[in-house]
């Protein structure tokens, strides 16, 4: 119950950032927060991974491969990245938000 009034509190006051993305054949070792990496080549991505927007340090990963469930899509605007759906953690923080044109949306 604290823990979660706190990540509120956090989450209220903490500066908004837009993500961006970054094209990489590879994950990265070193993850910045707000970027979001497509990890692929040849135009074909087959994962996104960034670090969960909480702060909580976890590295998320989100397929794009439709044969595999579950998947997200992506969708790039301008400099700007969208991932469909939301991203649920239902393990450690439980983050649960929606990234729409670069901005994180908290559900
Ligand atoms: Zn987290």
């Amino acid at each position: 119950m604290f823990r979660q009034l706190l990540n509120w509190i956090i989450k209220l006051f903490r500066k908004e950032e837009l993500y961006n993305y970054q094209y990489v054949d590879d994950v990265p070792d070193q993850l910045r927060s707000g970027t979001v990496y497509l990890v692929g080549n040849a135009g074909y991505y087959w994962q996104t991974v960034m670090l969960c927007p909480c702060g909580c340090s976890k590295v998320l990963y989100m397929n794009l491969m439709d044969d595999y469930n579950p998947y997200w899509k992506y969708k790039i605007v301008g400099k700007t990245i969208s991932l469909s759906p939301s991203i649920d953690r239902t393990v450690g923080c439980r983050s649960h938000f929606f990234l729409t044109y670069g901005k994180i949306v908290w559900c």
